[in-house]
Formats: structure tokens, sequence, C-alpha cells
């Protein structure tokens, strides 16, 4: 075995520390490192499932100009050319740069320099807009730079942590086990949860507050007035280090002075809105952790400083286990802003309405332009291109016509443009779909650079993998289309040189004026940048530690040193509900994937525990559409619908439905919810309003579903309904059709044609009742089986998917495959629980009832099950819940 490689995880901004291992045989082992200070070796179900993603199936390997294989040099030409002309033609304004917290920082630095320094244009944007740009809004508002003031180790020495609009359990698994930890270290540690779902991560919760949507300011005005009414102002901090706080406190006390009125707007208990005021009140060090379901809002930047105010009020702020908390949702979100990769901003913290720092960075670059005022963001970006004002755009590592807001019309803007230029790993994807140059970029494991994580980390990713056919890395391809323009100062030969420019930049002109500083790297030998470990900026001199903290001292970054609070006055989302649609549509992440499952689709384990698109809604709503958990449904807005599975998991509140966000194209025929979503955006950050669209759901009636588990993919499936997921082995796919076919088995023989091989086939059809099952076998292994019935009860897939991993299918299998059940129910592990180990539902019940288990330890200890990534814990306590209350009740 050689040498483990010490990289950091792609997928979250947690930014977990990676340990990739080769083996002798070529096979690579993936584990959590032990010396990483994100995670201290644990890695959640996505980071653990790595190694599974590597493979070159589905990869991009060569440029591709209209689908053709074309060299770099006419890709290349292509691009710049491309740029060249309409630039000419119509002004920098007719072009942009749609980039991604996927990108290293390296990649983000040289892309923001070409655009703002050399094509002289700020349109550039990134899909962490998307994620967290209030969070950035909201801390320049306040602190007068963007940034988070505390580290993960607080999460420990908090005595109360509040999560707002964060499933932490399953969006930042580490850092939910470092909570949890906590808690059973010290179990007077106080956990709060604001959320309207009752998620996951409810699961660890002293108190929950199921919020009304929308109405946070509410919440946090009413607490502000409420901390000042007991006392716990922090008059000296606040009179030291703060501006504003009495226009605050007025907009406070007018729009929520009164608990009661608040408790009634927020549709909150007021019993326990009190007693959340009170835990705030009285708990110095309180750590409030927010996430997308803050900053994604009409009004996510006044949430935002909603919240900061209550920090700034009781001077809790930047010392050890309290202060505010944003964590983002992408590996290198934090990365993006550091070198401007917002259309609002300019590389290295600076601002692009402030003339000496435009001054300064354009000295910096030795540019011939600096751009001097915001360019669009990405909803008005993708809106200009969609008016044709914008012709030409170059997008990296991002799939827009999925993940976008009224992502229809994002497909539509696409096919309009003139010129449109994908790098990306991946082949295909709705978005490469519209390309007109496609270009092959390395993926993870094959690049190197850096990242940011939420507290400010810098961590090396780095290549442990060659780089397939012509991939190359992100910011080679940027900087040969920029010498290609016709510019200086690309002619960069690794990301050293690239992050040592950047740490350069940061601390021109910078006597601590401004936060990201990070000068200290500068000189950094080419060998002591790959021996990088991790480190918090600021970094300002050479052999600094790096910063835990930030803010403690009370000094901020405006002009005069000094805090700002925010008069928030609240209001409720922009699009309110109505008879025609009289539901809320919140979009989220599921536990086991990540984004539009470019990646994470192809991993058969992170695929079981969500194998379909789905709607969550409460039991009630659900009664009132006519439709039955289970059954397929037409989730529809103003701006589009799709189809997804009905479930009713008692997470949802009345009147809301959840569903996830990362279903696109390949993985189902009708399921973008980027779609259905509104494009109402923040005024201040443009962040979307992703978690509030109004929208109904309506039964989607078919005369038949189906499941077909096949070794070999189906081709050209023409149905109406389906979706699918990788397993073992097999591939999963849920259909649904309205057309009944005459002879199902004359229809089954036809699919399988593509599998080339003569096949044994044992079949059971009732044309009466409409029930055909069928399994085709290749020398005793199952090579496809297929189940088609009038309704949604249909046989187990996790016993049949088990028979994929079998050489032989014995008799027992057989006499059950044809009764569309096992012989042996013990061979049916259920629905998917702990990826990690593949232990589903029914085997883990068993083991509950039979074992007479009552803690997910002792789940542990006998099944393993949660513990690995501890993702699963949550689900394995309700489990525990359910047989004591069965128990109770017998
Ligand atoms: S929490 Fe999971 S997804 Fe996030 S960085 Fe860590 S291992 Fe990766």
């Amino acid at each position: 075995m050689t040498q483990p490689i010490r990289t950091t995880c792609p997928y979250c901004g947690v930014g977990c520390g990676v340990l990739a291992r080769k083996h002798a045989d070529g096979s690579l082992a993936i584990e959590g490192d032990p010396e990483h200070p994100a995670n201290f070796g644990k890695l959640c179900s996505k980071g653990s499932a790595l190694g599974e993603t590597l493979g070159l199936d589905g990869r991009l390997t060569h440029p591709q100009i209209r689908g053709n294989r074309v060299t770099w040099d006419a890709a290349l030409d292509r691009v710049a050319h491309g740029f060249r002309r309409i630039i000419d033609e119509h002004g920098p304004g007719a072009v942009a740069f749609y980039v991604s917290g996927q990108l290293l920082t390296e990649d983000y630095y040289v892309a923001n320099k070409l655009m703002k320094g050399y094509i002289g244009t700020a349109n550039i944007d990134t899909n962490s807009r998307l994620c967290m740009s209030s969070a950035v809004a909201g801390h320049k508002r306040a602190f007068g730079a963007d940034l988070v003031p505390i580290c993960y180790d607080d999460l420990a020495l908090a005595d109360l942590v509040v999560l707002v609009g964060s499933n932490t359990a399953w969006c930042h698994p580490i850092l939910f086990q470092r909570i949890i930890e906590a808690k059973r270290a010290r179990p007077q540690m106080k956990i709060v949860v604001i959320d309207p779902r009752r998620t996951a991560t409810c699961e660890l919760a002293d108190l929950h507050l199921p919020i009304r949507a929308g109405t946070d300011v509410w919440l946090f005005n009413g607490l502000l007035a409420h901390l000042h009414q007991q006392g716990v102002a922090d008059a000296e901090f606040i009179a030291n280090h703060t501006e504003g706080v009495s226009r605050a406190l007025v907009v406070a006390e007018n729009t929520a002075g009164d608990l009661q009125a608040v408790a009634k707007r927020c549709r909150i208990d007021a019993q326990l809105l009190a007693e959340f005021y009170a835990a705030f009140a009285s708990t110095a060090k309180t750590l409030t952790v927010f996430s997308q379901g803050v900053n994604q809002s009409s009004a996510g930047t006044d949430k935002v400083n909603s919240i900061i105010n209550c920090h700034l009020l009781t001077g809790r702020i930047g010392r050890p286990g309290m202060g505010p908390f944003s964590v983002t949702g992408q590996p290198n979100a934090m990365g993006g802003r550091e070198v401007g990769g917002l259309a609002n901003m300019l590389a290295a913290h600076m601002d692009l309405d402030n003339e000496a720092h435009r001054r300064t960075v354009q000295t910096f670059w030795n540019s011939p332009v600096i751009a001097s005022r915001p360019g669009l963001k990405a909803v008005d970006l993708f809106d200009a291109i969609h008016e044709r004002r914008i012709k030409a755009v170059w997008i990296m590592a991002t799939n827009p016509v999925v993940s976008l807001p009224d992502a229809d019309k994002v497909k539509e803007a696409l096919q309009r443009c003139e010129l449109v230029v994908v790098s990306d790993c991946v082949e295909r994807t709705d978005t490469t779909a519209l390309a007109h140059v496609l270009l092959p970029a390395a993926a993870w494991g094959e690049k190197a650079g850096t990242v940011t994580n939420s507290d400010r980390r810098i961590s090396r990713q780095r290549a442990f993998l060659p780089l397939p056919g012509e991939a190359k890395p992100d910011w080679w391809i940027v900087s040969q289309v920029a010498q290609r323009m016709g510019f200086a100062g690309f002619d960069y030969t690794s990301p050293h040189e690239i992050f040592t420019e950047h740490a350069r930049l940061s601390a021109a002109d910078n006597a601590g004026q401004r936060a990201f500083h990070i000068g200290g790297l500068a000189e950094l030998s080419r060998e002591a940048f790959d021996a990088l470990e991790p480190i918090q900026w600021p970094i300002p001199t050479a052999g600094h530690p790096g910063t835990p903290r930030l803010l403690g001292e009370g000094k901020f970054f405006h002009a005069d040193g000094k805090a700002r609070f925010v008069a928030t006055a609240p209001r409720m989302p922009v699009r309110s509900l109505d008879e025609e649609y009289p539901l809320i549509l919140n979009t989220g992440r599921v536990r086991d994937q990540w984004h539009t499952m470019t990646r994470t689709g192809v991993a058969p384990r992170l695929t079981s525990h969500a194998p379909e698109p789905y709607v969550d809604m409460h039991a009630q709503d659900a009664l009132l559409t006519g439709a039955r958990s289970g059954d397929l449904v037409r989730v529809a807005t103003q701006w589009g619908s799709l189809i997804a599975r009905l479930r009713v998991s008692g997470e949802m509140p009345r009147g809301m439905i959840f569903v996830p966000i990362h279903w696109n194209g390949a993985y189902a025929s009708d399921a973008r919810v980027g779609a259905l979503v509104n494009p109402i955006v923040d005024p201040v950050s443009g962040e979307p309003e992703l978690k509030h669209t109004p929208a109904r759901v309506m039964p989607f009636v078919v005369s038949w579903q189906g499941f077909i588990l096949a070794r070999q993919p189906i081709p050209n499936l023409d149905l109406t309904w389906w979706a699918l997921a990788r397993g073992e082995q097999f591939l999963r796919y849920e259909l649904a059709g309205r057309r009944v076919h005459g002879d199902w088995s004359q229809w089954a023989h036809q699919l399988v044609k593509a599998h080339g091989a003569e096949l044994d086939w044992i079949e059971y059809s009732d044309p009466n009742a409409g029930v055909y099952r069928a399994v085709a076998l290749d020398q005793d292994r199952i090579a496809i089986c297929i189940f088609i019935s009038p309704r949604a009860d249909l046989p187990s897939r996790t016993w049949l998917a088990s028979l994929f991993a079998k050489d032989r299918i014995d008799d027992a299998d057989r006499r059950g495959l044809l009764a569309g059940q096992p012989a042996d129910p013990a061979a049916d592990d259920g629905p998917m629980v702990c990826s990690c180990f593949g232990i589903g539902r029914k085997r883990i019940c068993m083991a509950i009832a039979k074992h007479g288990l009552s803690t997910p330890q002792q789940v542990g200890q006998q099944l393993r099950a949660g513990t690995n990534c501890g993702s699963c814990v949550p689900e394995i306590k309700l489990l525990l819940a359910e047989r004591q209350a069965a128990q109770g009740a017998a």
C-alpha cells in the first residue's frame, strides 16, 4: 500500500480532510484524515463513498465542438475568438462567466482576474449565489467584511447551540457529529432547532421551534427586544464597538416587541418561544448556526442581520463558544468569496465601488482595465442571456439548467445564446447538452490547489490520480483562453504560482484594514505549498499560526472600526399563497446526495436511501389532494411542474411541501425542481427565494406502475414517467405509464434485446389483474427482473437487489421471484438506513426487537449501523422510539 495522499472532500462546506491511499492492486481506499481539524478522521456517507465516484464512466475526456471531438487548440481558439468577436461587436458587458463553489481557489482566481481585470466587466457570478450570498451581504453590512468570526471548536465550547434553517444532520453531517459528541460530553449543553420541518437534526434538540416559513426576522427582532428588555445588552461593547443600536431596537420593538404577537406571527407556541428567549438571554456562550433556510430568501440578508444584531447587543461574538456562524453549502464557497468570484466583489475582499480598491487591484495585476461596477448576479445574468443582452457565456463546473430557479427559462436562455461554453468533468448533464463548446476539466482526485471551508480554514486538495484523456485543470483552461485573447499575465504553470499571487494581492495596501489577509503565505516555496497544513485566515505574516477567531476584541472592518446594527423591518416572502397554489414549496438536500447528482448519483450506496424523486407532505394536506403516501403526484407552480413519489414522513408542517434539489434529466424523466422555483431574489444579496414558492399537488393518474432491475442499461425508455438509480451490479428503473400494453411479455422481451445474451425467462402474467412479473436469467445469474402492477405496492427492491450479488439463483429464489416475495422474510433488509454498512430498516427493527436494544450505541454494537459517519443515527433513534411507543401501547 502506498503512502496516503492528504486531500479535502469536495462536497460540502465542512471541508473534511481525506486520506486517499492506493493499494498494490491499483484500487483506492478513502478514509478520513485523523489530523485534519475539521473532521479528525470522520467522514459522512458522501465522503466515505468518494472512492466509488472516481470511475471514468460518463467522464468528459476530450474537447468537443457541437458534439464532435476536436483538439484543444481548436476548442480554445473557438472560445477565445468567440468571446473576442462578441466583445468587439457588443462590448464586454455582452459576455459572462457562471462559475462554481466546486472550483478550487486558484481556478476561481484566474477566471475572476480574466473577467474583471482584462475583459473589463464584472459579469462573473457563481452558484454560491444560490447558497450563501445573503450571509456574505449580512456579514459585510454588520462587520464591514465577509467573515465568519468563530471556528468549529466553538461547537464544543458553547452552552447553547441554536441551529436556524439548517438540517445539519444531513447537510453538514460531520459538524452535527461534533455537536452530538459535545452534547454527550456535556448533557447540560442545550440545542435549539428553528426550522419549519421536523428534520433529522431535531432528534438532538432540547427545543424545536417549528417556525412559520419566512418569519425569522420577527423571531429574532423579538429576541433583540427581549434581550434589551431583560437588561442583557452589553452597554460597554455597544458603546465602544458598534453603531446603530437605537434604530435597530426601535424597529425590533415596533415590529416584535410583544412576545405573544411574535409567537402568533411565527406560529410557535408562546411558551416555547419564551423558553428559547430565556435560554438565549441567560447563556453567554451561545452559538447561532445558520444555513440555507435563512439565506435562501427574499429577506435573506435581513434574516442574517437580525441574527447578528442579537450577538452584537450581547457582545457575544468571536470569543470561545459564542457568535453567529454561517455554514456554507459548497466545499469552496468561501474560497470563491476570497478571490471575488461574486459579481459584486473585487478580488481579495476588495470592493468594486471603492476607487482605491480598484486601483490596488488593477495596479497589482497591471491589467488594461478594471471593472468599475457590479456585474449581473446569477438570476439576472441568465435573464440577460434570455433577453440576448449577453451573447456568450462560459459555465464552469455547475449545472444551472437543474439548479437555478425558473430553470426551464434558463434552458431556453442557453438555447438562444450565441456561444455557450461549458467546462465540466461530466459529459452528459442537462447543461452540457446545450453547449456549443465542451471543455474536459479535471475532477476531484486529479486536480490540485486549495479550498476554504466554513471556518475560514484553507486546506489543500491534492491530486492522486492521473488526468484522464485530455482533461485539464480549470486554471489551465482559463489561462489558455486568456492568452489566446491576447492578454499578458496568464502564463501560469502551476496552482502554486496562482496561490502565491493571490496571497500577495491579499496583502496589497492592506495594513489590517481588510480582514482577508494571507500575505504570510505569499512567499511559500513550491515544496511548502505542497506540504501546506490546514490553516485559518487571516495569516498576515510568515510563520503566523492562523486565526481561529475574529472580532473578539471588538475590532470590526468598517472605516471607523465599529460594527453596524442593521434595523431589520420584517417582511413576508414575495409570493403569497392563493387558492390555486395553496402550499409552500420548500427545497433542499437529502442525506446522501450532493447537488445535481452528477457525481454522487453514480455511487450505489448513496442512491439507496432516497432512490427516486419524492415530495414530502403533511398527512392532512396529502388527504386533501386525494393521494396516498407512495402514490405518484404532480407538483405544480406558476413556473413549472414535476412528478414525484408522495411521502408522508411526519416531518412536514401543514401547508408546506418539501422536494429535494438533486434529480436531473439523467436520473428522472420529470423531476427538476429548479423548474418550479420562483425567480424572486433578495434585493441586497441577489440570493433566490428557493424555500418559498406557492405550489399545488395533485394525483398523477397512471394505469400501471412497475420497476426493472437490470445489469445493463435499458436504452430509450419511452414511458410516461421513469426514475433511475444505480445499485451494486444493477440499475434500478422505477416506471409508470398510462398506456397499458396488451402483451407485457412481448414488451419486456423487446426491452431487453440490448442485453444481447440468450436469456432464460421465468414469467407470470395475470392480464385481468394487470399484473406481470418476469425474471430473465443468464446462465443461472439474474440479468433482469420486471414487475408491473396497476398499483404502487410492488415487491421489495432491496430483496431483489440482493439477488444480483448471487452467482446462482436457487429454487427458493425462483419460487420467491414468481410469488413476488422472498421465501424467507429475513432475506428482505427493507429500505436503506445505514448507507455506510448497507443495513436496512427491517434488519435494524428485527435486531431492536430480538435483543431489546434501546440506544443507537447498542444498535451500533449489534449491527455496526450508525458507527461510521453517524448520519443515520437520527433515523435509528426514530426506529427505537417507534418500538418503545409500540411497546407502551401494548
Ligand atoms: S461532512 Fe461529508 S460531505 Fe461534508 S466535507 Fe465532510 S465528508 Fe464531505
